[in-house]
């Protein structure tokens, strides 16, 4: 007899267009609320007062220190990631303009939902899900690079390959993930060919380019549920897709959010939070900026991140990527317990140069290992500058016009800055 009972069920679409639909039992110890626990008041405010803006940004310095980590550390993950933004950069540049690509026909007017779905999912699209543009999830300094007439997000979920994805953290997962987002730039320019041949516009939003955080319209649009890991655990994949989402003003039925259970069950199974190499994951949720969620500490995860080809430990030991979300919810029913949990399979890795870590066993790192800049990579130089001032104060032999050249030389570089380089740079991460 099933130990748990049962609250609802979920029914999905399947994970390819032709396979059957999947209907997850949700149990009634894991009921919340549909998407997240959110206090609009406190949404409001925060993003009034205190506008997202993307990472790349507003820790622009950690950007910076990344790429010669990145260099010295592991070399072929620098390497790869630099070969992936010369692929990507074309579509980079067509993402910036493809809002302004008008449509070919006169619009209907009919309700095109299913259409598109149909598309998407044909395209290669495992998620797809309708949801309105809510503009406290767009990034302060991309607010006006978002065409306010198209107000209906489509979100698109692309799954990485699961043989890949598993042999995390490392270069095959790392280049599965870049696979992705490729893949993604053809399917976006099919898709938003197919929106202006119906007669709407459309402008996409990441994965090169993104106007703002993709999970929260993801959430919103029923696609899943944010879990401890910071990432949102879908149906199919678990924390196994790259998000991607395509704004228009085609006439579209909003999709709504979906209670998966995810929200309780992540504070049971912890299996992320206890495997975490950076110690980056939180046990206890907290209210930030408005919503109940697992805050990811930034500090622990970056060094992990460009350390070891983008890390992702808390992704590989996650039953719902390793099992899918149906089988583990079906064995807690049956059992109250998380599948997979304490075992080799399911939480062992390998980290790159330090070995196996089995359940229970963490890596050490010494203090320095997170010693990173925080914030703006200007406001670091600056400090940097004044420093070394200091330091030479008393030394009449330094050219300090020679110093404030080449201080305002580094600050100029990174105003310059161009796409391949960001991108090398970047972390890429879906993390929040
Ligand atoms: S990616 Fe970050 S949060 Fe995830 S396991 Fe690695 S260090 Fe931890
Ligand atoms: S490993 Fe467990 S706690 Fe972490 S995201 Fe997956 S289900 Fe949630």
């Amino acid at each position: 007899m099933a130990l748990k009972e049962i609250s609802h069920h979920v029914t999905r679409p399947g994970r390819r267009n032709d396979d059957p639909e999947v209907t997850i039992p949700i149990a009634t110890d894991l009921v919340t609320v549909p998407g997240v626990p959110t206090r609009e008041d406190d949404v409001n405010f925060y993003s009034r007062e205190f506008p997202l803006d993307s990472q790349s940004v507003i820790e622009s310095a950690a950007s910076e220190w990344l790429g010669p980590i990145r260099r010295n550390n592991s070399p072929d993950s620098l390497r790869q990631l630099t070969y992936y933004a010369k692929v990507v950069a074309p579509f980079a540049e067509w993402v910036k303009d493809c809002g302004s690509q008008g449509p070919t026909t006169e619009a209907s007017g009919v309700d095109v939902t299913e259409l598109l779905r149909h598309k998407a999912r044909e395209l290669g699209c495992g998620e797809v899900g309708f949801t309105f543009v809510d503009k406290r999830y767009i990034f302060k300094s991309k607010m006006n690079e978002v065409r306010p007439e198209l107000t209906n997000a489509m979100c698109l979920a692309v799954e990485q390959d699961y043989e890949m994805t598993q042999q995390t953290p490392g270069l095959a997962s790392q280049w599965t993930h870049d696979d992705v987002y490729e893949r993604q730039g053809f399917i976006a320019q099919e898709l938003v060919g197919y929106i202006n041949s119906l007669g709407y516009r459309a402008q996409v939003s990441g994965p090169t380019i993104a106007y703002g955080p993709a999970m929260p319209l993801f959430v919103q649009a029923g696609l899943g549920q944010v879990g401890a890991n910071g990432i949102m655990m879908s149906p199919h994949f678990g924390p196994w897709s790259r998000l991607q989402i395509i704004f228009t003003d085609a006439v579209v039925t909003h999709d709504k959010p979906i209670d998966y259970g995810i929200h309780a069950f992540c504070q049971i199974c912890q299996v992320c939070t206890n495997r975490c190499p950076g110690r980056a994951l939180q046990r206890e949720k907290v209210w930030y900026r408005g919503a109940h969620k697992n805050k990811v500490t930034f500090k622990r995860c970056n060094p992990m991140i460009a350390r070891y080809s983008d890390c992702g430990v808390c992704q590989k030991v996650c039953p719902i990527g390793a099992y899918g979300m149906k089988p583990v919810m079906d064995h807690y029913i049956e059992t109250g317990e998380v599948l997979g949990k304490g075992t080799h399979d399911l939480e062992g890795y390998e980290l790159p140069g330090k070995g196996y870590y089995g359940p229970g066993e963490l890596p050490r790192f010494d203090r320095e290992t997170f010693e990173m800049p925080r914030g703006r990579s200007e406001d670091w130089m600056l400090m940097q500058f004044r420093d070394k001032l200091i330091e030479l104060k008393d030394d009449p032999t330094v050219d300090r016009v020679q110093l404030w050249k080449e201080f305002r030389e580094k600050v100029e570089e990174t105003i310059n800055r161009d796409f391949l380089t960001e991108m090398a740079m970047d972390s890429g991460g879906e993390l929040s």
